[in-house]
């Protein structure tokens, strides 16, 4: 029989794409998102691109009643924990509602998963883990600090679940680093919908392309990297949806706990991704330099392999498919899911219908 997964944060941008690969693959879906950065309309994005219905709940992972509920009824075997805010910026000047949501989010969700004996949980964490790398590729092992409460939010989850581990070995957890998401689904139905000003820079460049904003600021050209920008490790967000896929899977097959990086090992400078995009949208993108972000790294690429050996996964898509994909979705809906009015009339179930 298949297997039930509860997905948190399922109607965000990396939650989305992990759903469609899920229900590809036969695994049965309970959706639950409160919507804060999402829209309902993906649901049927996701049925439409699999041709399989899942379960969406409205419910916030605070709500003890509203899990409650839920793990009492469906049956759930595991549970991948997206749910959470993730704009640093905005950590900064609300601290208080980073840890609010992202630690009190994760502890709730943690205390009902143990009160019903579900013990195998996949957890969204972050390069960010790794503040400034001492060096690159960056391995699992690697000295962990952090510069906001971001960061700070999600190396607490991880001590949390490390603790949790140790004083119950029944719990298995997957504790994935992503390096950095890009690029949408294929089909140009699902991708990322960033709510006011991008944070990211290549949902930001996609919006310069479309003529939405008029240039992109590079935020530093003086980096000790070989063209004077930042270089990052850009991974395709179907890419990371499968690496969730193996996680589980995994976690079904053997006990205990594991950290992987999920990355592409490659480091892609700023310029390079704007000649990427370029070439994917056929027309220049406004750019020019200015000063550096406060708090950013010159380079932070993944050392792959312990993905590759835990997991059997590797990344498939370059930086090229990325910026294809991601303009194909950008330009087919210029105002992402608010383009969809009547799919997001779609019903949503709350977990007391
Ligand atoms: P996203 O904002 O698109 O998705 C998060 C989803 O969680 C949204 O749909 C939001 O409405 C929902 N949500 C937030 N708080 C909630 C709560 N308390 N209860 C229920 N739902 C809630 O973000 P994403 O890019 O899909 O990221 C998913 C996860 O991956 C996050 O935990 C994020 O920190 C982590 N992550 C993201 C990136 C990135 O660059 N996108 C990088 C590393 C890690
Ligand atoms: N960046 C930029 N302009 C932007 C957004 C980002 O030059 O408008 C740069 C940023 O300085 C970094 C890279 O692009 O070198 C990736 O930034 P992003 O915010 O996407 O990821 P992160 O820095 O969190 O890894």
């Amino acid at each position: 029989m298949a297997h039930t997964v509860l997905v948190t944060g399922a109607a965000g941008y990396i939650g989305s794409h992990t759903c469609v690969c899920l229900l590809e693959a036969g695994w049965r879906v309970i959706a639950l998102d409160n919507f804060s950065n999402s829209s309902p309309a993906v649901l049927s994005r996701i049925e439409e691109i699999t041709g399989r219905t899942l379960a969406m709940i409205e419910a916030d992972v605070r709500d003890h009643a509203a899990l409650s509920q839920l793990l009492q009824s469906e049956g759930i075997d595991a549970v991948v924990h997206f749910a959470g805010l993730k704009a640093v910026a905005e950590s900064v000047s609300r601290p208080l509602e980073y840890f609010d949501n992202n630690v009190a989010g994760s502890l709730a969700l943690l205390r009902a998963l143990n009160l019903h004996g579900i013990r195998r949980l996949v957890f969204s964490s972050s390069a960010t883990v790794y503040g400034e790398p001492q060096s690159v590729p960056v391995t699992e092992t690697a000295p962990l600090s952090v510069t906001n409460p971001y960061g700070r939010s999600k190396l607490i989850i991880e001590q949390m679940l490390g603790d949790l581990a140790h004083a119950d070995a029944e719990w298995r957890i997957a504790t994935l680093r992503y390096f950095n998401p890009a690029g949408a689904h294929e089909s140009g139905r699902l991708g990322e919908d960033p709510r006011g000003i991008p944070n990211n820079l290549m949902p930001y460049v996609a919006q310069v392309a479309l003529g939405r904003r008029p240039c992109l600021s590079i935020f530093g050209n003086d980096y000790p990297t070989p063209d004077g920008t930042g270089l990052r490790d850009y991974i395709h967000v179907m890419d990371l949806a499968r690496g969730h896929l193996a996680a589980l899977n995994r976690l079904f097959r053997h006990s205990g706990c594991f950290t992987v990086n999920l990355g592409t090992g490659q480091g892609t400078s700023v310029l390079q991704a704007v000649q990427a995009f370029e070439a994917a949208c056929g027309h220049p993108i406004a750019r020019r330099f200015s000063s550096r972000r406060p708090g950013d790294v010159a380079a932070c690429y993944a050392s792959c392999e312990a993905a590759e050996t835990l997991l059997d996964w590797r990344a498939e898509k370059n930086v090229a498919q990325m910026c294809v994909d991601q303009w194909r979705w950008q330009s087919l809906n210029p105002d992402g899911y608010r383009d969809c009015a009547s799919a997001s009339q779609q019903p949503v179930a709350t977990p007391q219908s």
